[in-house]
Formats: C-alpha cells, sequence, structure tokens
C-alpha cells in the first residue's frame, strides 16, 4: 500500500494540470506548486481550502497566520501538525490559485477536487476524524441542507454534523483567516463549545492532552 501511495503522490505533485490543461477559466498564471501532506496511517484529514501564497512559497500547508491559528484551535503544536503519519492536510486546490482583482486569493481550481480527492482518500483507510475547513470543502462533503446557509449557517450545526457521521467523524470548521477574526468575536460559542469537542476528540486520537481554553462562558444561540 505504501509503494501505491508514493506513486499517486508523485503523480501529484507532478500535476500541471491547470497550467498546460484548464478545465475551467484561465490558466494558472505561475507553475504549479502542490503543496499537501499525508501518508496512509493519517488519523485526521483536514480537507482545507488552497495554499495562499505563503504557504506557496514554502511548499507546506499553513505556513501563514492561518496556520497558527488552526493549530490553536486542534490544540496541536507544530511537530504534532506537521506529522503526516497522523495528520492528512489535503486542500480543495493543492496549488496556489493566485488572487483577485481585490488581492484576495483566487477560489481553490476545480480541477483539483475532481482529479485527486477520491484517489487520495481511497488510500487513507485510517481517517477517524474529518475537519472540513470553509465553504467550498464543506460544500463537496456536506449534504445541501447544512450548507445552504454558508459557512455561519453550516459550523453553526457542528454539534449535529459531528454526532450524526460514524466514521470518520466530520467537523466543519470556519476559515482560520484573520479575515475571520471578526466571526470569531462575534460567535463566542466556537471556542466555547466547539473546540472543547474538536481537541478532546484529537487528544484522544493523539493521546494528548487537550489545552486549556479561555472564554468558557459562552453558549450557542442553538436549536437550529
Ligand atoms: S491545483 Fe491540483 S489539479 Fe491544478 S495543477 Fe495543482 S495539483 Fe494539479
Amino acid at each position: 500500500m505504501q509503494d501505491e501511495f508514493d506513486r499517486l503522490m508523485r503523480c501529484v505533485r507532478a500535476c500541471r494540470i491547470c497550467r498546460d490543461a484548464p478545465r475551467y477559466g484561465h490558466a494558472l498564471a505561475h507553475e504549479p506548486r502542490p503543496v499537501l501532506q499525508a501518508q496512509p496511517s493519517a488519523r485526521i484529514c483536514i480537507i482545507s481550502q488552497a495554499p495562499g501564497a505563503r504557504a506557496h512559497a514554502s511548499g507546506r500547508p499553513y505556513t501563514d497566520p492561518s496556520g497558527v491559528r488552526i493549530r490553536n484551535w486542534l490544540g496541536l503544536d507544530e511537530e504534532a501538525f506537521y506529522d503526516a503519519r497522523n495528520v492528512a492536510i489535503i486542500g480543495m486546490g493543492f496549488c496556489f490559485p493566485g488572487n483577485d482583482a481585490k488581492g484576495g486569493d483566487l477560489p481553490p481550481r476545480r480541477e483539483c477536487a475532481e482529479t485527486w480527492h477520491s484517489r487520495i482518500l481511497a488510500q487513507l483507510p485510517d481517517i477517524e476524524l474529518m475537519l472540513l475547513v470553509g465553504q467550498y470543502a464543506q460544500r463537496t462533503h456536506l449534504d445541501r441542507h447544512f450548507t445552504r446557509d454558508g459557512v455561519t449557517g453550516t459550523v453553526r450545526q457542528w454539534r449535529r454534523i459531528y454526532e450524526a457521521a460514524n466514521t470518520p467523524r466530520v467537523m466543519p470548521l470556519p476559515h482560520p483567516s484573520w479575515r475571520n477574526s471578526g466571526w470569531l468575536d462575534r460567535h463566542l460559542w466556537f471556542e466555547a463549545e466547539l473546540l472543547p469537542v474538536l481537541r478532546a476528540d484529537i487528544g484522544g486520537l493523539l493521546r494528548q492532552e487537550p489545552l486549556t481554553l479561555g472564554r468558557a462562558t459562552f453558549r450557542s444561540p442553538g436549536p437550529f
């Protein structure tokens, strides 16, 4: 299985579809550099958005302030977070998609999930917890009735989603970008209620003690 997985990863890392034969819109304006991490033994899978410019430059997922925030959410230090034997990080697009006219990141390339996701996920048989980060991952992996009200509406239903799934368990998360700091301030139940459950799950999976949280006095507005 490891040989097969390594072959697949070599194919992913050599992929040039969006540069040489794009199926949707313009060709990628820069050389592709797929950024992901995975090993067949992984127990946690983060389905993220797409690498930003910094992760594109480093070749490693979440090497930016979003990474600091998501590691804090998960209660993992860098060593644990970047241990691909435990944690797979697979974007909806593996390559930095470029910027739009306002300087924001373009959406993940649709070619990527279409081409690679099912093949990679088929080689990760031990995933017990799947984190869906942001609208693209949620729209792809959750039923429409969970996602019709956008990311806020989806994450509000986190307990229903988390408790409904068997294996893997599924947890929706907002994107950890600094742009979402206001969202976090307005939805304090996210830190107070969702994160302790998430950290306890991850701590159990990786046999680590979950970190102690602050801001533990707020409740979600449910039922949803
Ligand atoms: S975004 Fe995905 S499909 Fe497109 S070139 Fe990169 S690896 Fe290939």
